[in-house]
């Protein structure tokens, strides 16, 4: 388990766990509780709703809370001064395309091919994606599946609040309610609509964007790492040679494809870089 104590890291976990508690808030106090509470659509959008938060919130703990990948330490201190001495010169660790062991400087050890070094964890992390301070921990090789499936029910969530909100206001200027009680309540509902409204529309288009780029990435077969070291040397990134299938199998496993959908889900990840057993995690 890890957890780093980076404060942009730790507001941005709750900030997501307000967002998503106001969400649910609004959802079952002002739509299902007032306009659906005779129905039977009530306990069912209900249920549906925290179905889907429980499962978001589950995949954004073990994103949070996973290692990444990191690249394990020696067990004793290797001797890298020779490098140090050609810290200016260009080296063979800055290969990015490469399929070959490089050094890390700062970690002084050994890291597998696409591997990278996150300043944030102090670690070189195994494909290393990007460090994200919405889960407070680097995106790699072993907890990218926890992070897109965050995502997905995010956008599931957004969607959710986005359609109960709109046919909540259909219904309730559908019926002309005349009491001060009712009047009251109907302010009320319509102010927490329009925040709901507003949280929807704008997260849920920034974790699309999101969502897009993490897809891209697996199915270009390049991390977000690369995407930018390629850009800044003005490289062309290398085709991959892997079919589709088999990029996504590498990153959300190769059980059944309901699994990709679950964050409980034991199968195990793939281990796509073999390390030796001589180090210490
Ligand atoms: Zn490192
Ligand atoms: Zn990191």
């Amino acid at each position: 388990m890890v957890f780093h104590k980076d404060p942009c890291g730790i507001f941005c976990i709750l900030l997501t766990y307000a967002l998503v508690i106001y969400a649910d808030y609004v959802i079952m106090q002002h739509i299902i509780a007032t306009t659906l509470s005779g129905s039977l659509w009530g306990p069912f959008h209900g249920i549906m709703l925290n179905l889907i938060i429980f499962v978001l919130l589950y995949a954004h703990t073990r994103a949070v809370l996973s290692d990444p990948g990191a690249v394990p330490l020696p067990l004793t201190r290797l001797d890298f001064s020779d490098i140090h001495l050609q810290k200016n010169k260009p080296h063979k660790d800055k290969s990015v395309s490469g399929e070959d062991w490089t050094v890390c400087q700062r970690c002084e050890t050994y890291r597998p091919p696409r591997a990278h070094h996150c300043k944030v964890c102090r670690r070189c992390i195994r494909r290393m994606d990007h460090h994200c301070p919405w889960v407070n921990n680097c995106i790699g090789e072993l907890n990218q599946k926890y992070f897109i499936q965050f995502l997905f029910y995010t956008v599931l969530l957004c969607a959710y609040a986005l359609a109960l909100n709109i046919a909540n206001w259909i219904w309730m200027f559908g019926h002309g309610r005349t009491t001060n009680a009712d009047l009251l309540s109907k302010k009320s509902t319509v102010a927490h609509g329009i925040g709901l409204c507003i949280e929807s529309v704008l997260f849920g288009l920034f974790v699309v964007i999101m969502l897009y780029d993490q897809l891209s990435s697996i199915f270009g077969d390049e991390t977000g790492v690369e995407y930018t070291i390629h850009r800044s040397r003005k490289e062309r990134a290398p085709r991959p040679r892997k079919p589709k299938m088999a990029l996504l199998r590498e990153v959300f496993g190769y059980g059944p494809i309901y699994c990709w959908f679950l964050p409980c889900s034991s199968v195990v990840m793939t281990t796509r870089t073999v390390l030796p057993g001589s180090y210490d995690v």
